[in-house]
């Protein structure tokens, strides 16, 4: 469904991402795992578009989308969801006109149906009664899940999370889990999820990406990382321990 062939991404001479090659499956979830500034986010945003490859084609079930322009690529962009490393809300809004305003700017659906669409994604997110929150009232994982909720709410078949979980109290952090397997079983959604937290990959993903100064140096079923023999992803695995 994600396919990325020979991609390399500098930002002036420094080169971010390195010959990545990567395939994603039809409802798969991929956890990638790496140090900071390693490139994780770099590599989500190509996979969306908001990032160009600086050579390397991203395939995005059969189109390259980085040969589109920004008109193509919103279509594209109508059957992803992102959930972004720093929630992203737009902080003038109430927790309801963030989740609509996709649906409002891209859809030809009309408010009565938009109003129940919001309903039913801040119910299965847990915030039905928060609907005329500012952002600035919420928690950190209160945004989180309004920022999932935006995501799903145009039933996305794939979507990325960076960091869904970080910064958050383990239980919250586990609630957050617990939509992200939601949308895998329930919704079929296929998900790319960035992440520190080992705990929270080896619960939601079925493989396991690590990259290491913008290469990917272990691929594997998640739970098979444990025993890989390569110093660097047992360093970042066992947090040096
Ligand atoms: P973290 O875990 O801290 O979020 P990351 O793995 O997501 O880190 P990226 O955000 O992908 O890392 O950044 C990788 C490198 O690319 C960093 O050195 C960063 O400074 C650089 N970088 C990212 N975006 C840009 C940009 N728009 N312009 C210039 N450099 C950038
Ligand atoms: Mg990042």
């Amino acid at each position: 469904l994600i396919k990325l062939i020979d991609v390399n991404k500098s930002f002036k001479d420094y080169k971010v991402l390195k010959n990545i090659n990567l395939s994603i499956n039809k409802g798969e979830t991929l956890a990638i795992i790496g140090a900071s500034g390693s490139g994780k986010s770099t590599l989500l945003k190509l996979m969306i578009g908001l990032e160009r490859p600086s050579s390397g084609q991203v395939w995005i079930k059969n189109e390259d989308i980085a040969k589109l322009n920004e008109e193509e690529l919103d279509k594209v962009r109508l059957n992803m969801g992102m959930v972004f490393q720093y929630s992203a809300l737009f902080d003038s809004m109430t927790v309801a006109d963030n989740v609509a305003f996709g649906l409002r700017e891209h859809s030809s659906l009309t408010e009565a149906e938009i109003g129940h669409i919001v309903e039913e994604k801040l119910n299965t997110v847990g915030l039905k009664d928060f609907a005329n929150y500012m952002p600035n009232e919420l928690s950190g994982g209160m945004k989180k899940r309004v920022s999932l909720a935006r995501a799903i709410a145009f039933e996305p078949e794939i979507i990325l999370y960076d960091e869904p979980t970080s910064g958050l109290d383990p239980v919250m952090a586990g609630k957050i889990d617990k939509l992200i397997k939601y949308t895998q079983e329930k919704m079929h959604v296929t998900s790319v999820v960035v992440t520190h937290d080992m705990d929270s990959a080896y619960y939601i993903a079925d493989r396991i990406a690590m990259i290491y100064e913008g290469e990917i140096i272990a691929l594997e079923d998640a739970h098979a990382i444990k025993t890989s023999s390569d110093k660097r992803v047992q360093e970042f695995i066992n947090g040096g321990r």
